[in-house]
């Protein structure tokens, strides 16, 4: 008897299992009903007025003007008269010059480096400190709708771990970094080699990392990382398969210091290429702004993205990108915020300025066409989405990351095009009603 109610219990449980897995597997499939706006490619704007999403665990399972019969029975977001847009893709972003955000503009790079930047980072070897700006600024990613990006955090790997854990506590998909720093820097930021290796080694195996947030080895930018370290954190990348950011030909001077500091290899990127971090594993590059058609040309060849940073281009004046060059050259453009060298971290706005700042760059260069929304758009989602993988469109099997976007009730007579462009220019972080990443929903605080 005792066994027949044991074995009853034991089924009862089965079942009990089986509906609960069945009911969570249904929580994840659904439909989106909204105006869908999405680029499957450079330039192509895809507009679907009360159009259908389909997500099933995660995935995008296509973008549709009639609902499919397939999905008739599906859970049904109503969502109608707002904007279902792709999740925004921020590739260049310092964490820790959170707190920095336009402070001392007047300066260029390497003055403003030294009297605010580093003086900020100094702080985060407080992990309390890092406890706390760095939940911010996940908050505030997640509340401007960046549901992936590529960061940095400082030298201290504790921090980093920090870093890490906050974008995961947001649901937020990122590439982390901890600084390598080990000459050319403040006494306070300046690590010995062998210890920022092994700090390295240390943060790239830390119990912090996720699908979704994963480690990425940041030489800040070669005058501040000893040959040694660069040999070490190329042969680090290629042993772990580990992704690489950093920083390259971002100002004139800086170009002029890396041929003296490296005076046998001289060009900037070569620097990166003799040293296995061009690209031998993926590879982002902020700035490229004053590189050669030769140089652009190898870039692509050996698929490394440049990372347009159009805010922190003028906020530095250290020139303007030749954004129309990489893309003819078929390169794969990223958009990044680049704070705090720039000021804001909504990606709607940092599109715009990199439209604008095209535009500055034709007055002088005709040949050179400014970006269009729809180009400018596809840089801040597929295109930097590519990095993380199928991320940033709605077509089939790419992660689910969208955005669900009021527009004002005035403008409601107007297109569904006129209303994401005007989201663009004029919409803040409050526009953004939800934000999905791979079809989860984010928490705000
Ligand atoms: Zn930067």
């Amino acid at each position: 008897m005792k066994w027949h109610i044991k074995g009853g219990l034991f089924v009862l449980w089965v079942c009990w299992l089986a509906l609960a897995s069945a009911a969570f597997a249904a929580s994840r499939n659904y439909v989106v009903q909204g105006d869908i706006v999405y680029t499957p490619a450079c330039g192509e704007a895809k507009i679907l007025p009360q159009g259908y999403l389909v997500v099933k665990e995660g995935k995008v399972q296509g973008a549709y003007d009639k609902l499919p019969k397939d999905y008739e029975g599906w859970k049904k977001q109503d969502c109608r008269g707002k904007l279902i847009l792709p999740g925004f893709c921020d590739l260049h972003v310092h964490a820790a010059q959170y707190r920095q955000i336009g402070l001392g503009m007047d300066e260029a790079l390497l003055e403003w480096l030294e009297k605010y930047t580093f003086p900020e980072e100094r702080k985060f070897s407080d992990t309390a400190y890092a406890e706390r700006v760095y939940g911010d600024f996940a908050a505030e990613l997640a509340k401007c709708g960046t549901t992936r990006s590529a960061v940095y955090g400082t030298i201290h790997r504790q921090g980093a771990e920090i870093l890490a854990r906050k974008l995961t506590e947001r649901g937020l998909g990122a590439y982390v970094g901890k600084v390598n720093m080990d000459r050319n820097a403040p006494d306070y930021l300046c690590e010995t080699s062998a210890g920022s290796l092994a700090e390295t080694e240390r943060f790239v195996k830390a119990p912090v990392w996720t699908d979704l947030v994963r480690p990425i080895l940041t030489p800040r930018f070669a005058p501040s990382v000893t040959p040694e370290l660069l040999q070490d954190l190329g042969a680090l990348a290629k042993r772990e398969n580990l992704p690489v950011q950093t920083h390259l030909s971002e100002n004139k001077a800086e170009i002029q210091w890396v041929a003296e500091l490296f005076p046998k290899i001289r060009e900037y990127p070569k620097v990166y290429e003799h040293f296995g971090l061009y690209g031998d594993t993926p590879t982002l590059m902020a700035h490229c702004i004053h590189m050669s058609e030769a140089q652009i040309k190898e870039m692509v060849s050996r698929g490394v993205y440049p990372v347009f940073c159009p805010e922190s281009n003028l906020n530095l004046t250290s020139g303007i990108m030749p954004v129309r060059k990489f893309l003819q050259a078929g390169a794969k453009v990223a958009l990044g915020s680049d704070v705090g060298a720039g000021h804001d971290l909504f990606m709607p706005h940092v599109i715009v300025r990199a439209i604008q700042v095209s535009k500055v760059r034709a007055m002088d260069y005709p040949e050179e066409k400014a970006l269009t929304l729809p180009e400018a758009f596809y840089l801040a989602t597929k295109g930097g989405g590519s990095f993380f993988g199928k991320v940033g469109s709605f077509e089939p099997d790419y992660d689910a990351d969208f955005l669900v976007v009021k527009t004002p009730k005035a403008l409601a007579e107007r297109s569904v095009q006129e209303r994401w462009q005007h989201f663009i220019y004029h919409g803040t972080p409050e526009d953004i009603t939800a934000r999905y990443v791979a079809g989860k929903q984010l928490r705000l605080p």
